[in-house]
């Protein structure tokens, strides 16, 4: 497997595409390992031997004791943070971490906001997760945040609460009418100790990754997907971030430049929360694909909705992030079903198109035309070449294939890290 760095790796449907396991494949060959948007509501895990590893925030090349950033794109909620660290270090795996000082710190006001939002929109709510993400990035456009270098500088945290903290509670509980009882001194002293010991990983991302970036082998892992982008994904339901690749240089601080990128596309497609979904299946099959590939959210456990291959999502996610490779993820999951079908374009009207609307009103009318393809039987989860896969899932994968015209470099076919095709 050839793949060139600097690379960037990003989700080309609505997220839990299985990016986790491809970037701990792909860290292997990096030296640096960058987290450079979302916080701790986009959960991957990674699979080592008998343990399973759920990360929120740390970057996943953390297992290869790589050397790991969070750039100023990432908002961090800080005891998330350190309880992450401390899983790590009880296993004598030095954390080797970077964060930016301009990083965004998620704050118990940003929790009480984002819960009392989804009160107040009721039917209509995101299906956000209250863990003050969108909130804290308000904040951050607003100018309104706390900094990392705030939350490691007792007096200047006391400031900035002391500006922010009385307005947050009169929205909170005048506006939206619910409690909030902690307290201004309450939050210094919790927050003032994350500080004293985050102190410690500070530093300069940008510029470090700047220079790093033209001599060694610098790594990108993009949360979430392609349509949870804040502005080209499914709006409103979406994060409050660029998730497409070209987020990467204002949300690290890297001037444009090439860097390659990786498109992950899982075998089917799922989504978390409310929303468009062209292909959804609400039938047994889809409970299936639920049930067999574990289709639950990594941090909320909320079950994910499920449905076939959407080459117009993968293609649109293409053509936003320029993917010079892809990794199909999760194959094995649809072994076993009789007939397997991929959406090759959609109807609108008496239109049709291949690629997702620019409207999302126009989404909403979509309906899928389907490819159908006949199923394979077979386990496929120990399989390690292309050639020892049956016709029937190397047919499925070719047609994917020259469809998208973009290279297919890695096929994963188990959670395991070392359960892949490699090409
Ligand atoms: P991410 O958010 O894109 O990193 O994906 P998640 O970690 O939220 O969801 C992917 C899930 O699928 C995880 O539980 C992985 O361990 C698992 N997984 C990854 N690749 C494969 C695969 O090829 N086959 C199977 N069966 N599971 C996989
Ligand atoms: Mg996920």
């Amino acid at each position: 497997m050839k793949i060139k760095f600097p690379l960037i790796i990003v989700g080309s449907q609505w997220g839990d595409e299985g990016k986790g396991k491809v970037v701990d494949l792909l860290s292997d060959r990096a030296s640096h390992v960058v987290r450079y948007n979302g916080g701790n509501n986009a959960g991957h895990s990674v699979v080592l031997a008998v343990e399973k590893f759920k990360l929120s925030l740390l970057p996943s090349g953390v297992l290869r004791r790589k050397k790991l950033f969070l750039s100023h794109g990432v908002v961090i909620d800080p005891k998330i943070l350190l309880d992450e660290i401390a899983l790590f270090e009880k296993r004598k795996i030095k954390v080797n971490l970077m964060i930016d000082p301009r990083v965004n710190i998620v704050m118990p006001y940003h929790k009480a906001l984002d819960a009392a939002t989804e009160i107040w929109k009721g039917k209509k709510a995101t299906g956000s997760l209250h863990l003050g993400i969108g909130y804290t990035y308000e904040d951050k456009n607003n100018r309104f945040g706390v900094r990392f270098e705030d939350l490691i500088a007792p007096n200047a945290l006391k400031e900035r609460l002391e500006l922010i903290f009385p307005l947050k509670k009169l929205q909170i509980e005048k506006v939206y009418g619910q409690k909030f009882s902690s307290t201004i001194k309450e939050i210094y002293k919790e927050y003032v100790n994350y500080g004293k010991k985050l102190k410690k990983y500070l530093g300069d991302v940008s510029f470090t990754l700047t220079k790093a970036i033209k001599k060694e082998r610098v790594l990108f892992e993009g949360a979430h997907g392609t349509f949870l982008d804040g502005i080209f994904g499914t709006y409103p339901y979406t994060t409050a971030v660029y998730t497409i690749a070209g987020g990467v240089f204002p949300y690290v601080g890297l001037p444009p430049q090439k860097i390659y990128s990786l498109g992950v596309v899982k075998a089917y497609t799922t989504r978390v929360g409310n929303g468009p979904f062209p292909t959804e299946l609400l039938d047994s099959t889809g409970e299936k694909i639920r049930q067999v590939g574990g289709e639950f959210g990594t941090v909320s456990k909320r079950p994910r909705r499920c449905g076939w291959l959407d080459l117009c999502l993968v293609r649109t996610a293409i053509r936003l992030s320029g993917f010079d490779y892809l990794a199909i993820t999760k194959l094995d999951v649809l072994s076993g079903l009789d007939r397997i079908k991929v959406c090759i374009g959609y109807k609108i009207g008496k239109k049709t198109i291949r690629e997702v609307p620019a409207m999302m009103s126009d989404f909403g009318k979509c309906t899928p035309i389907y490819k159908e393809f006949k199923g394979w039987k077979e386990d496929i989860s120990k399989i390690k070449k292309l050639e020892k896969l049956s016709l029937e899932a190397k047919t499925y994968l070719k047609y994917i294939e020259k469809q998208l015209e973009v290279p297919v470099k890695i096929i994963s076919v188990a959670a395991e890290r070392s359960s892949n095709i490699l090409l």
